[in-house]
């Protein structure tokens, strides 16, 4: 049980880092949600996780695209012992393409943030002599897609950076780990299915099975409730000498 632990998730009002948190609540910990947005359906997920599963839940609004507010997000939570960096987003283009502004939020919000928020709460973990940083990376921190770059560097950025934390606390009771998803039905990809029925003139079926999951040789998309578990399954005793690692969750994807 993770009871007494406060574990903060970047980017957690939607999809995965929604899941994870839920996950972590269920095992018992206290959770901090957050994204950049200050909604008051952002407040009643907390809400709502709170009286589900009779924990601490708040919601902290900052941007993960600012090193400042990302450092304020762990200060305001006052303690973290569980990190979980999943804060992401995603543009398509050529290189030659890509729009430079892109190019420095994917690098600001999927790998900068990490380095702020790891750099905050380490000295949290190390006062309360427990910890773990958990960065949801990527199949794409392993391998690559065209039109990807700047999601490709950020995620193997992230992989290398995990390992780095992990050296640096490796003597600790801390460990830093990375988790590579393979494609998961959150509601950013639910949304892109009726354009690509459209574009293709394909079925949903044949959408997801030969367009999204055309890498995945599972022909399943990974769930959030399996990126939460993997996480609780990290905070647990069977994974305190796992660190510097990546756990892929990608239906064979890396396997290829
Ligand atoms: P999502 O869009 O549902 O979730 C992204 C979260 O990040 C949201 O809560 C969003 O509000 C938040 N966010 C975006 N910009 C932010 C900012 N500036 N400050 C704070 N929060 C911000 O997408 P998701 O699929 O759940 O993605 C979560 C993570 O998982 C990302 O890092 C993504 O790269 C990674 N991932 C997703 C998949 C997939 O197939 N869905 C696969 C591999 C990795």
């Amino acid at each position: 049980t993770l009871a007494g632990k406060t574990a903060v998730i970047t980017g957690s009002n939607s999809g995965i880092g929604l899941g994870i948190a839920r996950e972590l609540a269920k095992a018992g910990a206290n959770v901090v949600l957050n994204s950049f947005t200050n909604l008051p359906e952002d407040h009643a997920l907390a809400e709502g996780i709170a009286s589900e599963f009779g924990v601490e839940a708040r919601y902290i609004p900052a941007d993960m695209s600012k090193g400042d507010s990302a450092r304020q997000l762990i200060t305001s939570a006052g303690r973290c012992d569980i990190l979980i960096n999943n804060a992401g987003i995603q543009h398509v283009a050529p290189v030659q393409d890509f729009p430079a502004e892109k190019w420095d939020a994917i690098i600001a919000i999927n790998l900068s943030s990490a380095y702020h928020t790891v750099a905050a709460a380490l000295p949290m973990m190390r006062a309360s002599g427990w910890g773990r940083v958990i960065n949801i990376a990527s199949a794409h921190g392993l391998t690559a897609s065209p039109y990807k770059s700047a999601y490709v560097a950020a995620k193997h950025g992230i992989v290398g950076f995990s390992k780095t934390i992990a050296l640096e606390t490796a003597e600790e009771p801390i460990t830093c780990n990375a988790i590579c998803p393979g494609y998961v039905l959150t509601p950013l990809v639910e949304e892109q299915i009726p354009g690509t029925m459209k574009e293709y003139g394909m079925d949903r079926e044949t959408v997801i099975r030969d367009v999204m999951l055309a890498r995945q040789p599972s022909k399943q998309f990974a769930t959030t409730e399996q990126m939460g578990g993997t996480a609780v399954f990290l905070c647990s005793p069977a994974a305190d000498q796992i660190t510097g690692t990546t756990i892929s969750v990608d239906g064979g994807w890396t396997a290829l």
